[in-house]
């Protein structure tokens, strides 16, 4: 299986194919956004494409009209929960505090966000 292909073990492609619960906000042919289960802000969404790729370079380099499409379902959630202002998060490897591999965007805001590593 190639990492473009869904993976079984893989916790977002559950949640993609409906097998694991979520309180998902917006789904497109491409992309399936849903609230994260442990917020860190009022709004605190992640984005994800369908397709699994381990991170968002790879997502970029396999395919980018995902990639894109995130960006605009962002934005959208954004335009509905908090005025179209936003953070927009990858964490791009273990170090860099991502636990989930399977390329997503944490879309944020709601309240006052303080610059944090
Ligand atoms: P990251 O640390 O960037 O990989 O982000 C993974 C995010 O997934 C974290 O913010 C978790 O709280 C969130 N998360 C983990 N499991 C679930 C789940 N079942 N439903 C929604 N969000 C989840």
């Amino acid at each position: 299986m190639s990492d473009i292909d869904s993976a079984q073990d893989c916790l977002f492609c559950r949640i993609v194919a409906g097998d694991i619960p979520a309180q998902k906000v917006m789904e497109t042919d491409r992309v399936v956004a849903f609230r994260d289960i442990a917020p860190q802000a009022p709004v605190h969404i992640l984005v994800v494409p369908r397709t699994h790729a381990p991170n968002v370079a790879a997502l970029a380099a396999a395919a980018p009209e995902e990639l894109a499409e995130m960006a605009q379902v962002a934005q959208r959630i954004a335009d509905a929960e908090c005025g179209g202002e936003y953070r927009w998060i990858f964490n791009t490897g273990a170090a860099a505090g991502q636990t989930v591999f399977h390329a997503h965007g944490h879309v944020m805001n709601g309240g006052t966000l303080g610059w944090s590593a």
